[in-house]
């Protein structure tokens, strides 16, 4: 059909797969870089790994333009509120890399001051082994968030939005011991 009408070259897909393609091609990430780990994320920003090649190299430090939250480094309790807040300002959709062995469990700093992962405050999406981890991991972790993304669908994302909102109403005020209840 589309040849007899001189066409010929037609692709046709569905909305949101293009939307997604955009999506993942197009990561900006909002870094909360706090330690050593943050060194090797700028590494993978410069030339030799180029985090271009992944369109994700458009780092911005204001919530509201970006999508992909990087925690890398070791969080202190006193930093959660900061770390809630950026990524309750971060618009949806939004992913979380927790870079690391301490903002994934504390690494080895096993006190009462730093939080014993990120995951309790934030829904992290993948995690990134290691102390400190490659830029070669930190670019697997952004291809995984890229494969994420791929296969979402609105109604998932539609039932994901729920249950974070359903959690955060479950953990309201338990948390943070200085939130109100
Ligand atoms: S995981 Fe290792 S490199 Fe990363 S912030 Fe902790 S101590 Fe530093």
């Amino acid at each position: 059909m589309a040849a007899e009408m001189g066409l010929k070259n037609v692709i046709t897909t569905r909305i949101d797969k293009l939307v997604n393609w955009a999506r993942k091609n197009s990561l900006w990430p909002m870094p909360f870089g706090t330690a050593c780990c943050a060194l090797e994320f700028m590494a993978t920003l410069a030339s030799r790994y180029d985090m271009a090649r992944f369109g994700a190299e458009a780092i911005r430090f204001t919530p509201r333009q970006c999508d992909l939250m990087l925690v890398a480094g070791r969080v202190a309790i006193k930093e959660l509120p900061i770390l809630k807040r950026i990524w309750d300002q971060m618009p949806e959709p939004k992913w979380c890399i927790s870079m690391g062995a301490c903002a994934s469990s504390g690494g080895i700093f096993d006190t009462y001051t730093l939080a014993q992962g990120i995951d309790r405050f934030v829904p992290v999406d993948v995690y990134i082994p290691g102390c400190p981890p490659r830029p070669e991991a930190v670019i697997d972790a952004v291809m995984k968030i890229q494969k994420l993304i791929e296969n979402d669908s609105w109604k998932n994302y539609k039932q994901e939005l729920l249950e974070r909102r359903r959690q955060e109403q479950l953990y309201k005020g338990t948390l943070f011991p200085w939130e109100p209840k």
